[in-house]
């Protein structure tokens, strides 16, 4: 049976669930173990084990997060060795995908980014130009490295559960001699919303909204949905490049996204087309967003989303 390795970087107290869809994937491609850096709360390992894993690779050193990605990837190479792993499983954030890349280097293994969908015979389906194809490709290496974008499927535990060992791994001690050191981090203040790339709603905004986001902001905080923009928004500087969705921003791929004032452009649809439902609203009846919503509002966002956000908080009252 193929031993497939899930990198989980940081898992913190509880686990994320673009991680607990990792171990799902990895359960239908063989046996899963997972190597983590970072803390290990014993609640984590516990869910661990509900989804089946059934070791634990920890790196022997504890500070590779003082450095950028390149000791990552070296740990993640030796652990795979440890596990013998012919398949690696990690997200798709820009982060893990360099890690990825690096890793692919280091094993002479295939490396497949943006992955949607993975057969059990680890065929990997990926979406590619902008979202507007779908591709499979399958790596001929012994090892392939896959990086998943998270809300790809939903997570599922394990019908039997494990109670999986820790195994430390002995990271190279050349892994940091040539890598360049974290030498500040500045912590963002919070915005006490979910976090983009994971949210179940997303409520975005686009040029339409002339500079002010606040009936975005509003509805978002009514429905506990995280916000997005398009580029016109965040190139505007109504609000931070962070929250751009699109070709050049983030993949979102939540339950519902309300696209508001923007007019769908083909890079704005590649990071938001894989959505479960869209609503859009927008002025303009014959703008390109309503090809793909699958409920369309023609009207002027500051009238329609106060009344949305009025008539949510009445039903929650
Ligand atoms: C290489 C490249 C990469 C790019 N990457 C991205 C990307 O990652 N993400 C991205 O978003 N774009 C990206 N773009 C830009 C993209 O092509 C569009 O220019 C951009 O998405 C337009 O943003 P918008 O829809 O907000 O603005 P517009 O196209 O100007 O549309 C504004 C819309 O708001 C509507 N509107 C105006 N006022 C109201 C109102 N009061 N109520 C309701 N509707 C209203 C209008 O009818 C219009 O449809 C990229 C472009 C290039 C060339």
């Amino acid at each position: 049976m193929a031993k497939v390795l899930v990198f989980i970087d940081n898992p913190g107290p509880a686990l994320k669930k673009a991680s607990l869809e990792l171990l799902t994937i990895a359960r239908s491609l063989g046996e899963p173990a997972v190597a983590f850096n970072g803390e290990l709360h014993d609640d984590v390992a516990a869910t661990l084990g509900a989804y089946g894993a059934q070791a634990l690779y920890r790196p022997s050193t504890a500070d590779l997060d003082d450095y950028l990605v390149g000791p990552k990837a070296s740990y993640l190479a030796a652990a795979v060795q440890t596990a013998e792993a012919t398949v690696v499983l990690t997200e798709n954030s820009a982060e893990a995908r360099e890690i990825a890349a690096r890793l692919g280097i280091k094993l002479g293994a295939g490396v497949i980014t943006d992955v949607v969908a993975v057969d059990p015979d680890g065929t990997a389906h990926k979406s590619v130009l902008a979202g507007s194809w779908t591709t499979t490709a399958k790596a001929s290496t012994p090892v392939a490295v896959l990086t998943v974008k998270s809300n790809s499927i939903t997570p599922d535990p394990a019908v039997t559960g494990t109670a999986p060992g820790t195994v430390t791994v002995e990271v190279p001690a050349t892994a940091t001699a040539a890598s360049a050191r974290i030498t500040a981090r500045n912590e963002k203040a919070a915005s006490g919303r979910p976090d983009l790339a994971e949210a179940r709603i997303v409520v975005a905004g686009g040029r339409g909204v002339d500079g002010n986001f606040g009936p975005v902001e509003d509805l978002a905080d009514a429905l506990g949905a995280a916000i997005g923009a398009s580029r016109a928004a965040t190139d505007a500087g109504w609000i931070g490049h962070d929250a751009q969705i699109g070709q050049t921003g983030k993949t979102v791929s939540p339950q519902l996204y309300i696209s508001a004032g923007i007019s769908g452009a083909i890079q704005q649809k590649a990071g938001m087309q894989t959505a479960r439902v869209i609503v859009a609203v927008n002025k303009d009846a014959e703008s390109p967003v309503f090809e793909i919503a699958d409920f369309g509002i023609v009207g002027d966002l500051f009238q329609v989303l106060p009344q949305a956000t009025a008539e949510i908080k009445k039903r929650k009252a």
